[in-house]
């Protein structure tokens, strides 16, 4: 098969879609790969890495979107892109359809065969979503401290001190993925951690594998409000899958913090669950701040960090592109649930019971 990879046209988006690694795996299994100019250059990856690694390529985005049986992205297509679309191709990306009618309805005129990373489900979970919340998770303690600094309008505190001096106190709220992670980070400062969670069974488990390193505590309004009135850092990493995320900390709650505290609002890609997050940041301008307390709420929080998460996502995607090109996308959806869970889009009908049922076509 020929596999295509177009450098990402969204603004600010680094990642790319396959690394030299990557390329090696498919050309071992006698496929081809091209590579769009300068594409890895964000994360790191020259062309010449690509060329050694046996890939070729080519200079612009049409060539490799005309060439390619399978296009692997990171980002959905643009409306730029939807000319590219043809009968028979396979798209392999992020697709969050259900937030894009437009896309939807250019992949269906044009036949494209469409199987969205975030919806490749294995026993409930979602493993090519994975990465990213994990990179997020991790980030969000590195960046809680960043922000815990004097100079960056924090209260001036190292969270995981120095003998003589009380630790820093981090309340983790959400103890799944993004929440784990963080906790490993801010165990390993030497920060005072505590878990929120709403799942018993899931404290159980952040208990045996924490130990006595974090404090576990059950979600629920009194309970949030002490920690976080006594916290340095706050981190918001609840999911409710397919809603809203609830809004757990109230305005009153932020206000109870000391001046120069700091909140990471993960969840935010969710509405988040502060309630004075009224709004998205970006990376070139990341907090404001309410109430005397720093606020990040950055949306796409990997992006910062596109040579890790390029390559931990690629890690988790590249098995996948490789069972679609060595079988052919119906022989690989056949032999894989996994896979074809992630299929939303095929032969001119949306494929996806939740993405037809928001966008309003038959399923
Ligand atoms: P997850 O499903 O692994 O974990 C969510 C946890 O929240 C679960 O343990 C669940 O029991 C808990 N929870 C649900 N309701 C709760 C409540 N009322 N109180 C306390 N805990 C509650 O999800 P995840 O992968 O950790 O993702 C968390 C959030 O982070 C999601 O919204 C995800 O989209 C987001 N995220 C954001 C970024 C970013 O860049 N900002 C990156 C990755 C993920």
């Amino acid at each position: 098969m020929i596999i295509g990879v177009p450098k990402e046209i969204k603004n600010n988006e680094n990642r790319v879609a396959l690394t030299p690694a990557g390329v090696m795996s498919f050309v071992n299994a006698g496929h081809k790969v091209l590579i769009q100019a300068g594409a890895g250059v964000g994360s790191g990856f020259s062309d010449e890495a690509y060329v050694q690694a046996g890939a070729t390529i080519i200079e612009e985005a049409a060539e490799i979107w005309a060439k390619a049986e399978m296009v692997m992205k990171v980002k959905e297509p643009l409306p730029s892109e939807y000319e590219y679309f043809r009968e028979g191709l396979v798209l392999f990306t992020y697709l969050h359809l259900a937030a894009e009618p437009s896309l939807a309805k250019a992949l269906l005129e044009k036949g494209v065969t469409a199987v969205a990373y975030e919806t490749v489900e294995v026993n409930g979970t979602l493993p090519l979503l994975t990465p990213m919340s994990e990179v997020a998770g991790r980030m969000a303690v590195q960046i809680g401290a960043q922000f815990l600094e004097k100079p960056k309008g924090g209260k001036g505190i190292l969270l995981g001190s120095v003998p003589g001096v009380k630790r820093g106190k981090v309340t983790i709220i959400g103890g799944g993925v993004v929440g784990t992670n963080a906790a490993k980070i801010a165990v390993g400062l030497g920060a005072d951690v505590t878990i929120i969670d709403l799942n018993a069974e899931r404290l159980r488990q952040l208990d045996d594998i924490f130990g006595t390193r974090i404090n576990t505590l059950m979600s629920n309004a009194y309970n949030i409000a002490e920690a976080v009135q006594e916290s340095d850092l706050v981190i918001g990493a609840v999911l409710i899958p397919g809603a809203k995320a609830p809004k757990l900390v109230t305005e009153e709650m932020i206000r109870s913090m000391e001046p120069g505290s700091v909140v990471v609002d993960v969840a935010v890609d969710q509405g988040g669950i502060f309630e004075t997050v009224d709004r998205i940041t970006t990376h070139d301008d990341p907090v404001f701040i309410k109430h005397d307390v720093v606020h990040y709420a950055v949306a796409n929080m990997p992006g910062a960090v596109p040579r890790t998460s390029t390559i931990a996502l690629t890690n988790v995607t590249v098995p996948y592109a490789l069972q679609i090109a060595n079988k052919g996308i119906h022989q690989a959806v056949v032999d894989n649930p996994a896979l074809k869970k992630g299929v939303n889009v095929a032969g001119g009908a949306i494929t996806y019971e939740a993405v037809a049922r928001d966008l309003g076509y038959p399923y």
